[in-house]
């Protein structure tokens, strides 16, 4: 499909996070079924997930990739045949694929759209086009790549591209690294990376002996690419992908809000100006990150993309719970997922505007409508009722010192 602007590729770690990712702009997300995938961790989809998230999702004319971009074994193939039926049957718009003998057999039992994983490393023309020959109709290109060499790619294969635009970053090839397995005894490339490279190492030097102690010269910063979206519509990247099905709700709505609202800047304005780029910073330091950096975009990631010394992942707002159901002019049911009290200013996160809704909470009760001067974390309380406030927003509060 010919777009004026990327699609918009959110990570869906759960149904509750696809669901947050779609409310908040995504018009693609991927997401792992119980096996085949590279993140053993994550909540993967049960069959009845994935049937509610296409079905979630298509009503929202969002689209669901399913990957299947683990390091696999002639073992680890069994059941395939009968997964990729039960995807076909679901409406799965594409699965995503980096082995070989996965492209062919999934070829030969299925017209479902093949898009190649990141985790195959294509970087070239050349490879993409072997790609193209083998059934692949889209190719995620390695972080390694810049948005000026995908648009060579995109020209000269007219496959569609997919490039990462925002995430945690990996300092091997695309996930080519076996330190995980090695210090771990996780394997990365199968679902189990440790993030071994954000650890701390001492390193000593053999000329003169010279021991550096607590670095963290593997751990690379955030990819953050919100200034670039100009650069990837000229290029016509078809896709522009949100790494992070692992991390936090927080993180599944909040981060694909910036983007979407980046790319409808651009589509309406033609250009992300200086006050959008500081609204977008502003919004992404409130969710949990390491420092951003652009990557290889532009150019050669190098020293200055990776920490100098540690640094975690970080905010200053936590999600204290989102909002159940809305009784008109009366009041907000809100699911409470971190205590709030009287007096708190809380902030709903909009879906579709770029201002959130700031506020002072002056009024919580039960559901027996008793008042209550605070609201527990895992209960349901109600507040006063808002205006602009949709289903399902997420509330956010900074975190008190
Ligand atoms: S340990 Fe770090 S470098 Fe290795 S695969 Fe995991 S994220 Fe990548």
């Amino acid at each position: 499909m010919m777009r004026s602007v990327p699609e918009l590729l959110a990570p869906a770690g759960s149904l509750e996070k696809l669901k947050m990712a779609i409310n908040y702009g995504a018009d693609a997300v991927y997401l792992g079924g119980q096996k085949y995938g590279l993140r053993s961790a994550a909540d993967n989809f049960t069959s009845w997930e994935l049937k509610e998230a296409v079905e979630f999702a298509h009503a929202r004319s969002a689209l669901v990739y399913v990957v299947l971009n683990s390091f696999l074994h002639d073992q680890d193939f069994s059941g395939i045949e009968s997964f990729i039926r039960e995807l076909e049957d679901y409406g799965v718009d594409a699965v995503i694929v980096s082995d070989l003998g996965m492209v062919s057999l999934i070829s030969s039992l299925s017209s479902i759209s093949i898009h190649l994983s990141t985790q195959a490393s294509c970087l070239s023309s050349y490879g993409a086009e072997f790609w193209k020959k083998m059934g692949i109709t889209r190719v995620i290109l390695g972080r390694e790549a810049s948005i000026e060499e995908a648009k060579k790619i995109k020209e000269k294969t007219g496959l569609e591209v997919e490039m990462f635009i925002h995430g945690s970053m990996c300092m091997s090839y695309s996930g080519h690294c076996v330190i995980s397995n090695y210090t771990q005894g996780r394997d990365s490339n199968r679902g189990g990376c440790a993030h071994s490279c954000r650890f701390e190492y001492t390193l000593t030097s053999e000329k003169d002996n010279q021991t550096v102690t607590a670095t963290t010269f593997m751990s690379s910063k955030d990819l953050e690419g919100v200034a670039l979206i100009p650069q990837f519509a000229e290029a016509g990247i078809d896709s522009i992908k949100v790494e992070g099905r692992m991390k936090s709700i927080h993180y599944a709505g909040a981060v694909p809000k910036v983007y979407s609202q980046a790319l409808k800047e651009y589509h309406d304005h033609k250009e992300i100006d200086l006050d959008f780029i500081k609204w977008a910073d502003r919004e992404l330091s409130k969710i949990s990150h390491r420092s951003y950096h652009d990557g290889n975009l532009v150019s050669k990631a190098g020293e200055k993309s990776i920490f100098s010394e540690r640094e975690n992942e970080e905010s200053d707002y936590v999600i204290v719970g989102q909002v159940l159901e809305i009784a008109e002019q009366k009041y907000l049911a809100i699911q409470v997922r971190t205590g709030f009290k009287l007096g708190d200013n809380l902030e709903i996160v909009s879906f579709s505007s770029r201002e959130n809704l700031e506020f002072q909470v002056n009024e919580i009760c039960d559901l027996q409508k008793n008042l209550c001067d605070k609201a527990n974390p895992g209960t349901v309380v109600l507040i006063p009722w808002l205006a602009n406030v949709e289903r399902f927003n997420l509330i956010r509060m900074r975190k008190k010192a």
